[in-house]
């Protein structure tokens, strides 16, 4: 098996695969540990998947646990949502460069060939096999291959499943800042009316350090030059000013980065080869977190090959397909669906005034709101099990 990219998509499928037996050979352009443009925020259910594969938050030196999310709605009004105390980690934070280092060690761990620094550059269908050109490795010939090479996939491309002309459902912005106020703790969200239905936030990391951005919906017709002029003036809203302090200094200058969010449209497989990840567009389209079903899809490929791949790339993919819609996409459209009622300020203060109603509401908005269980749980009886909404968080041992 060859596994395109070392984010969270392809350790997971990597792992997966090497746990049940099979030779994985894992290829990414990137030399570990690489930056990755992203909000490193991890949900719940990123964390109970990184904890089933292994991944100790001890080895990753950024790592942040985070109890309260703060949540100021357009009109002004700032509500404190907290998450369950004392019963495991239901939200962290934890810089991409540390943590997809560490995953990868996880894959090495499991007997993963991991080999970074080289770049696949094509691939084609040669029948009982996928060949992969890859840089300073010569040809690689897979039985199957994953694609977990994030929003430009050059295997899909090569492959020729590509979506002409596609840009990303999302675009969004991130910036390291220092000396950071110690308001900056907590998580902040900033629904701000001229980006809805997107929204700006502040992740905390450890020694006063803070991952700052924020994301819109791109229509067809939004200029990323827009953006550009736009980040300085968010950042200089006193709203967000204040949270960050005075002394807040930003380390780098930003970045910005594409977020597919159209796992229900897109195609998920060619011939030999499954896409996962930003790969399969399988990002939140409301939120536009993509770590967990990154982490996910990763897995559902590699069951799939398990289970089906002696009976050939058909069956595998049907199984794949299966399984994304089983377990994603009605998460994927209940969120597309919430993503029109928060296009306008009053969809958004509303939702923001009947969440923070009471402490129970404040409670289970923020675990809904970071994926402690599935999004579009409540609309999906065959998922209920006993204490599917009121499960501990990961990590609950250390
Ligand atoms: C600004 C921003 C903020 C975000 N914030 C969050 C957040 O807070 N929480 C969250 O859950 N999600 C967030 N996301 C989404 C999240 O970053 C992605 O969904 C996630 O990284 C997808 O993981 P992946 O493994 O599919 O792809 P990636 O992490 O993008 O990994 C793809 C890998 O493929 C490699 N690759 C690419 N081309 C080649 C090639 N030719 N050959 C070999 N390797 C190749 C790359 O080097 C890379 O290592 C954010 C995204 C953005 C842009």
């Amino acid at each position: 098996m060859v596994v395109v990219g070392g984010g969270p998509a392809g350790s997971s499928a990597a792992i997966s695969l090497a746990r049940a037996g099979r030779d994985v050979v894992l290829v990414d352009r990137a030399r570990f540990p690489r930056d990755k443009c992203c909000g490193d925020g991890l949900t719940a259910a990123a964390l109970r998947m990184l904890e089933e594969l292994g991944l100790e938050p001890g080895r990753v030196a950024s790592w942040q646990h985070v109890d309260d999310i703060w949540v100021r709605s357009p009109s002004g009004r700032t509500v404190r949502f907290p998450l369950p105390r004392g019963q495991g980690t239901y939200a962290a934070i934890a810089r991409r460069a540390d943590l997809d280092a560490a995953l990868l060690d996880v894959a090495r761990d499991a007997g993963v060939d991991v080999r970074d620094s080289h770049a696949l550059t094509d691939a084609r269908d040669a029948g009982a096999a996928v060949e992969l050109d890859v840089d300073g490795l010569g040809t690689l010939r897979a039985a199957y291959a994953i694609g977990a090479d994030g929003a430009w996939s050059p295997l899909r491309k090569a492959l020729g499943a590509g979506e002409a002309r596609y840009l990303g459902d999302w675009h969004a912005f991130r910036q390291y800042f220092s000396g950071v106020s110690d308001t900056a703790r907590d998580i902040w969200v900033w629904f701000e009316p001229d980006v809805l239905p997107g929204y700006a936030w502040s992740f905390p990391l450890p020694g006063g350090r803070a991952n700052v951005g924020f994301g819109i919906v791109r229509e067809e017709d939004t200029p990323v030059g827009h953006m550009k002029q736009l980040w300085p003036d968010i950042l200089a809203r006193p709203q967000i000013r204040d949270v960050l302090g005075p002394a807040a200094t930003p380390e780098a200058p930003h970045r910005a980065w594409p977020i597919p969010a159209r796992v229900d449209r897109v195609r998920l497989a060619a011939g030999r080869a499954l896409f996962v990840g930003d790969a399969a567009a399988a990002t939140d389209p409301m939120t536009g977190e993509g770590i967990a079903q990154a982490l996910v899809t990763g897995r559902l490929a590699a069951e799939a090959i398990l289970r089906s791949g002696s009976v050939g790339p058909a069956a595998v993919a049907r199984d794949y397909e299966a399984g994304v819609r089983r377990e994603l996409v009605a998460d994927h459209r209940m969120s597309a669906l919430l993503t029109h009622a928060t296009r306008h300020r009053k969809g958004v203060r509303t939702a923001i005034r009947v969440a923070g109603a009471s402490d129970w509401t404040r409670r289970n908005f923020a675990r809904w709101l970071f994926e402690d269980y599935p999004r579009a749980a409540i609309v999906t009886p065959r998922r209920w099990r006993r204490g599917v909404f009121t499960g501990p968080g990961a990590y609950r041992a250390a």
